[in-house]
């Protein structure tokens, strides 16, 4: 059994408002679950950083200071007796190392930064975008059951692709397009519903 999560909204906070509060830029408050198009979004975010003269060093660092939500350490740390634990985000590793370290040393798969000359965002390498339900049949083709957890449009193919999707605090939009899906509204909740599907498959509970 693999469960493949969402990082950003379900296991921490949105790390580009938090640069958007930070830095004092509107644009970065924008995040998946307000445009569907992560492109489109990704531009305007880099624009705007790059508008205002910031180099990625400058804005890792204060991306570093996102934490864990509360209880999402634990979360984990309960769920990983019984299943593989891999953190599937649109974030970027640049960015959320730091906090996947507080979170236990999980495996992250996201994208990546490209940097200029002056060490200015140029761009950006998506691994993940469009590659979740990718990864996800690599898996269960590989022979695992696959449980899915995420909370925004993004995670939709994911989600799709799962043995068992999970919807975490979803945006409207997500819920439209998965009705039957079961819906957590919190990582207590979240984890009754993990243990359920290892009871299923026959696991300890
Ligand atoms: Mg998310």
């Amino acid at each position: 059994m693999i469960a493949a999560i969402d990082l950003e909204g379900v296991l921490a906070p949105e790390i580009w408002p938090h640069l958007g509060h930070h830095f004092g830029i509107q644009e970065l408050h924008l995040t998946t679950r307000d445009v569907a198009d992560f492109e489109d979004l990704m531009r305007r975010r880099v624009d705007a950083l790059n508008r205002s003269g910031l180099t990625l060093a400058q804005v890792r660092e204060v991306a570093h200071e996102v934490r864990p939500y509360l209880g999402a350490h634990e979360f984990l740390d309960r769920i990983r007796r019984q299943c593989q634990v891999m953190i599937i985000s649109d974030t970027f590793h640049e960015f959320a190392e730091p906090v996947m370290e507080r979170l236990g040393g999980y495996n992250l798969f996201a994208n990546q930064f490209e940097v200029d000359g002056q060490g200015r965002i140029a761009g950006w390498k998506l691994r993940i975008r469009g590659q979740k339900a990718r990864v996800v049949e690599g898996m269960k083709g590989a022979g695992f059951k696959v449980i899915g957890m995420g909370d925004s449009l993004n995670d939709l193919t994911l989600l799709e692709s799962a043995d068992y999707p999970i919807l975490y605090r979803p945006v409207a939009a997500l819920r439209e397009r998965l009705p039957s899906a079961p819906t957590a509204q919190g990582l207590d909740e979240a984890l009754q519903m993990f243990l359920q599907i290892f009871r299923m498959n026959g696991g300890l509970g």
